[in-house]
């Protein structure tokens, strides 16, 4: 599965909080005047082992595209921006009559592209849609990426005001030569002056994105963009591994063969440097990727690991639900289109069988720390772990690839630098 953000994508971090006359000052997950929606329905008919319902917001647009980036995203177009946040609150306003949000939201996520890229009026009224036509619980998590470069205290001041509890900074690297061969945007000064203005801000809740795995990076450049940010002090970091999707710049440099990488034993030891410095300065790997420190797991992406259900509207979001992924028009226009018609824009729906989301409930549980609950799995399928993949099960406890503790089965630490060689077990035809 692809997941709609970068923070539940692979593995190392996220993070939030606001300042008292933000949304700790109000009724935290209510609307931006104090109020709720009227019309939360009944929380009884959820099932239990569901961790959502969660929302995923697409903001389709940077200002320059990054050379590793594949995410659905399109350069600032100021007609097409206006013509998508229109359509944007109709699909807010049509995702929220579904009958099958019973529960309060336990998480709204607004990622990209590049939200931040959007005017503070437009922030205002985006979240304002979220508040207006969805029921949050009283501590919903309200997540914004940002890029360093585009918040200034107006949007931050927007961002605030909206009710948002934790930002996503993507950062990468400290180093600026790194920075402009992936075709960033910004510097390590930006950044540092963006850091500065969202803590001023009064968010306490912030999570920094870095990449590893880098053309040309070293051992040294990797353990000093660790060391800043432990300095800055975040609340959550995501320690990804460069992946080299086809259709990227970068793709095409590795194929032409102009893309040196550090290789397979410099990247493990990045992945096993990131554990032991995050782990030193008190960060906890909860996730394979993800730090956070204690209590300040993203909430989000916990939904997406548990396989939880959740909407996605935008270009190009998933949804999570009812036994379904479903996906939206890729395009702003060809998405704004339909929702012109009155019509949610969804141009992909897959059926998720009982099979499916046990694979897909061991995969994605799996990659947590804490591991997968037998006996909520037990409670959601009917079958224990072990029933429903015997042989997958016996063979990596055998093998010591999985760890069986406290009713929980969990990758052993020889197996989290290289879960995904594990987990395609889950994905096998039993024998
Ligand atoms: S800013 Fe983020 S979403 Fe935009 S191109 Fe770069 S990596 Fe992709």
């Amino acid at each position: 599965m692809k997941a709609p953000r970068a923070e539940a994508r692979t593995g190392l971090g996220a993070g939030t909080n606001a300042a008292p006359a933000g949304p700790a000052a109000r009724k935290a997950g209510g609307r931006p005047d104090g109020s709720t929606r009227d019309a939360c329905g009944p929380a009884a008919s959820w099932p239990e082992w569901d961790a959502g319902p969660a929302l995923y917001v697409h903001v389709p647009y940077c200002r320059q595209r990054c050379y590793y980036c594949d995410f659905n995203t399109y350069l600032l177009d100021p007609e097409g921006k206006a013509r998508y946040l229109a359509a944007l609150q109709r699909e807010l306003a049509l995702l929220a009559t579904d009958p099958g949000l019973t529960r309060p939201l336990v998480s709204v996520y607004v990622g990209g592209g590049t939200p931040s890229i959007l005017e503070p009026a437009e922030l205002e009224r985006l979240l304002g849609a979220v508040h207006r036509h969805f029921c949050l619980a009283p501590d919903a998590e309200i997540t914004v990426e940002c890029n360093p470069g585009t918040l200034d205290e107006g949007r931050l001041a927007a961002l605030r005001d909206g009710g948002v509890t934790r930002l996503s900074l993507g950062l990468q690297a400290v180093q600026d030569e790194l920075l402009r061969a992936m075709g960033r945007d910004h510097t390590w000064a930006d950044f540092c002056a963006t850091y500065r203005r969202v803590r001023q801000a009064g968010f306490d809740n912030v999570n920094i994105d870095l990449i590893f795995g880098l053309p040309g990076q070293t051992l040294d450049q990797w353990e000093a963009s660790l060391r800043a940010v432990v300095d800055l002090d975040p609340e959550h970091v995501s320690c990804y591994g460069l992946e080299l999707h086809p259709g990227t710049p970068f793709h095409r440099w590795w194929e032409a063969g102009e893309l040196v990488l550090p290789g397979e034993d410099a990247e493990r030891a990045m992945f096993d440097l990131a554990y032991e410095r995050l782990g030193a300065a008190g960060f906890v790997r909860y996730e394979i990727s993800n730090f956070a420190r204690p209590g300040r797991e993203s909430v989000h992406n916990r939904v997406y690991w548990l396989n939880g259900s959740y909407l996605g509207a935008g270009p190009g979001a998933w949804s999570c639900w009812r036994g379904e992924r479903r996906r939206n028009r890729l395009h702003p226009a060809a998405y704004a289109a339909e929702l012109a018609e009155d019509r949610l824009p969804v141009d992909v729906r897959e059926p998720v069988d009982r099979r499916r989301a046990m694979e897909e409930t061991m995969i994605l549980g799996l990659r947590l720390a804490e591991g997968v609950d037998e006996a909520r799995f037990a409670r959601r399928f009917g079958l224990t772990p072990a029933e429903a993949f015997p042989a997958a099960v016996a063979r990596l406890l055998d093998e010591g690839w999985l760890v069986r503790e406290g009713g929980r089965l969990r990758l052993s630490p020889g197996a989290v630098p290289v879960a995904n060689s594990v987990l395609a077990y889950f994905v096998e035809p039993e024998e």
